[in-house]
């Protein structure tokens, strides 16, 4: 088969690993630079192009969007997908996933675990907000941060108070969440591909750091995940609609509660905490079911 990963750099860890392990399968795949195509929107063979040439014949693309290039990465995606190729991802399951909130309001409506979570603009009742969670410690996360970065502890009422105010008069978009204290520091990050939990490993913060973000210093073992756990991350996989997604959850005294659902899930502290190839399992996927949408056609 014929597959591309939409990746910027060919020499990252999870680009790299997915090429790999795709040709040891014997597959012609090729890592493509999104940023670089552009594409002829019509309905008469529409096309990618790329190095001054259209992308022809692929069965298959793995979509590999950093968060930053969101709007044009989708609209690649979607490009392959007006031209009958599958994707491993589809455009519109990616933007349901980057929008953080959107992402909970979905989860919510199909009665997933979640952290009591609250959403406002320009509400006067921040002492209403801070009790709707349950009161101090809290945690307040700026909606488009990402790797931990902007997702503080306010230990008291006073401290969630005068952050909150601060990020409203930055004008920034403000998630404040009950914190699950009980956690302690660790989160699950369960690996879903095609519908089934492949792999899943917890996190652990760097000393003294609630968040267990990898990026920020923690570390990452191998776990086996309760059926429960497991459960839910698939269902919170296909509420999203991602054939390939990273749950990251909570254990909580009221059971699993998912933070957040990863398009773009790293491959290298998965497959190094777990042994697992999950590069391997990314690629049958793929191959499985763009064989089956040739054979639809
Ligand atoms: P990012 O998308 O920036 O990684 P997250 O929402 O995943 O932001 O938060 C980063 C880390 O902070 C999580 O992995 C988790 O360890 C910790 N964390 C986030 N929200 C909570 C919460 N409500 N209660 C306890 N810990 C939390």
């Amino acid at each position: 088969m014929k597959i591309a990963i939409l990746s910027q750099d060919a020499s990252l860890y999870s680009t790299k690993r997915l090429k790999e392990a795709g040709e040891a399968e014997g597959h012609d795949v090729r890592v493509i630079n999104y940023l670089r195509c552009y594409m002829n929107i019509t309905a008469h063979k529409p096309s990618v192009i790329y190095n001054g040439k259209p992308l022809e014949s692929f069965d298959a693309i793995i979509p590999r969007i950093a968060a930053s290039k969101t709007f044009y990465g989708t609209a690649v995606v979607r490009q392959f997908e007006v031209m009958g190729v599958f994707s491993a991802n589809e455009s519109q399951a990616i933007l349901r996933s980057r929008d953080k909130l959107q992402c909970l309001q979905i989860l919510a409506r199909e009665g997933i675990g979640l952290p009591v979570t609250v959403f406002a603009d320009a509400t006067q009742d921040v002492d209403g907000l801070i009790a709707t969670v349950g009161g101090a410690p809290l945690v307040i996360k700026l909606l488009e941060g990402a790797q931990g970065i902007g997702v503080v502890l306010a230990e008291t009422h006073q401290a969630a108070k005068s952050v909150i105010e601060a990020f409203r008069q930055l004008d920034a978009n403000i998630l404040v969440q009950e914190f699950i204290k009980e956690s302690a520091g660790e989160d699950l990050r369960c690996f879903v591909v095609g519908g089934k939990v492949i792999a899943a490993m917890k996190r652990q913060g760097a000393d003294g750091d609630f968040r267990s973000n990898l990026h920020r210093g923690g570390k990452a073992v191998k776990v086996k995940l309760t059926p429960e756990e497991k459960s839910t991350a698939i269902r919170a996989a296909k509420a999203t609609g991602l054939g390939v997604a990273g749950v990251d959850l909570l254990r909580s005294n009221h059971g699993p509660v998912v933070l957040e659902v990863n398009s773009s899930p790293g491959l290298e502290g998965i497959e190094q905490a777990t042994e697992v190839n999950v590069a391997g399992k990314i690629i049958d996927f793929v191959t499985k079911n763009a064989m089956l949408g040739t054979i639809r056609e």
